[in-house]
């Protein structure tokens, strides 16, 4: 579909609790499309709900985009900074006809909310002000202002993801614009700041639809066009079941903190409800070419987090090592409880090449890489620990010996060496390899036992097998 000359799309998130994986999927599809049709994608922070809304949030909302490396252009926008604005259009509507005063009582309210409950359905204003005259207003009570809706007819949205989605007017009741306070309401803020921020697609999740449907009312109300619609279905979990805590983490940090690399969850986030034929592996520059509404599914997306962590490992195994190592530093200075010095830095960088194949996330990569900087002597699990009777510390000694003698202390003259003292001794090679990667790595699962005893080097290498002698033969 041909697109206008200039698309602005917009991401409006609620800053009351973290950014929601669903919240950065709907980011992101906003972020693509204009990206794609080199539009605008803008930010605009929704803090009209001054109670709910905190400094934390916004902060998590833009560590978290920053971290996605969704850009927006222009000034973030507050919606609360826009209350005098939005009160003033609400003003304009009532001048027009197309809102009034509402001077139903609290009481009044609970009545009607009471027995809608009864009937099962949900609360709708029977609009008993709607034509009544301001005259009759009770005292003490400060009016709100009420959107007229109309009653008669059909709202229909050619939305660009669901196709065309109707409601009956009669559905809909007279929502509120003004609270009794003067302050704007969610309803009418988004219509103002979108029209006012020239927003041409509104690209969310289909929980907005009824909103969809009362705001193109209100667009109709106004004289103002009303921008595009595209509603993504929503994330589900595993199980079909909207994504809720009991399926996991929900902020975007929480997956950066089990060790999620943002090319992953950008590849994941995207793929899930949009597709290009059987492509799997998308990177951010074919997404921005490929990035279609047409293309987004009208199934709700299952968050699967196997394949999550599958596309982890397949952008960890792609990563520059540079940049893991600068990833993997901080969980390993936790890890051992201390700072590395320049030494243990570069033992690390040598190590995680050969590391990076067999991690999937960031956090793993980091567990997998302690062994070659933790303090020495090494903590031993219960299964090396077994690999060192007496019989393998004597051998090991001995195999030391003859490394220390090692010229040339490569993976492959350690290989003839060990190899060449079992053959000697009648020993298979797990005889001496065994014991050997438990004394070098405190465990009895490592990368290849050759590449580990290269990158510890040799004084570290028989330091670590002379403790084993000292610690465990004593
Ligand atoms: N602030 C709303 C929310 O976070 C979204 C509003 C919108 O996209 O129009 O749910």
């Amino acid at each position: 579909m041909a697109e206008p000359s200039q698309v602005v799309t917009r991401f409006a998130p609620s800053p009351t609790g973290f950014l929601h994986i669903g919240g950065v999927r709907t980011a992101l599809f906003n972020w693509l499309f204009a990206r794609h049709n080199n539009g605008r994608a803008l930010l605009r922070i929704e803090d009209t709900d001054r109670k709910r809304s905190t400094e934390e949030a916004i902060t998590a909302i833009l560590d978290g985009l920053r971290w996605m490396e969704l850009d927006w252009d222009g000034e973030v926008v507050f919606q609360s900074k826009g209350a005098a604005r939005h009160a003033e259009v609400a003003k304009g509507l009532l001048d027009r006809g197309h809102a009034y005063l509402c001077y139903a009582s609290p009481e009044e309210l609970a009545a009607m909310r009471q027995r809608a409950k009864a009937e099962g359905r949900s609360m709708r204003y029977d609009g008993r002000w709607r034509d009544r005259d301001p005259a009759d207003a009770p005292p003490g009570i400060e009016p709100v202002v009420r959107f007229k809706a109309p009653r008669e007819g059909e709202t229909v949205i050619a939305d660009r993801i669901q196709g065309d989605v109707r409601v009956a007017n009669a559905e809909l009741d007279d929502m509120i614009l003004l609270r009794s306070d003067g302050t704007p309401t969610y309803m009418l803020s988004v219509v103002v700041d979108d029209h006012d921020m020239g927003i041409t697609h509104v690209i969310r999740g289909d929980d907005h639809l009824t909103n969809s449907f009362r705001q193109t009312q209100l667009y109709g109300a106004l004289g103002w066009p009303a921008p595009e619609f595209a509603h993504m279905p929503l994330l589900h979990g595993a199980d079909g079941a909207k994504l809720s805590k009991r399926h996991g983490a929900l902020g975007v940090e929480a997956y950066r903190e089990m060790g999620f690399l943002a090319e992953a969850m950008f590849n994941y986030l995207l793929r899930l409800g949009w597709s290009h034929g059987d492509q799997e592996i998308i990177s951010r520059d074919d997404a921005v070419a490929w990035f279609t509404l047409e293309a987004v599914g009208r199934a709700a997306a299952r968050f699967d987090m196997e394949k999550l962590t599958s596309l982890n490992a397949h952008y960890i195994r792609a990563a520059d090592d540079q940049r893991l190592l600068g990833l993997v530093l901080p969980l390993v200075h936790g890890a051992i409880g201390k700072e590395l010095d320049e030494t243990g830095r570069q033992r690390l960088a040598r190590g995680l090449p050969g590391l990076k194949p067999r991690a999937s996330t960031i956090n793993e990569l980091a567990e997998m890489a302690a062994f070659y900087v933790a303090p020495r002597p090494l903590a031993l699990t219960a299964k090396a620990l077994k690999q060192l009777g007496p019989e393998a510390l004597a051998h090991l000694a001995a195999l030391a010996a003859r490394l220390g003698q090692l010229e040339d202390w490569t993976a492959q003259a350690l290989e003839e060496t060990v190899r060449g003292y079992a053959e000697e001794n009648g020993l298979k090679l797990g005889a001496v390899a065994q014991p050997l990667r438990a004394a070098l790595t405190g465990k009895t699962e490592s990368p290849g036992l050759f590449e580990v005893l290269e990158v510890l080097g040799r004084d570290e290498s028989l330091a670590r097998v002379d403790d084993v002698g000292a610690k465990v033969g004593a």
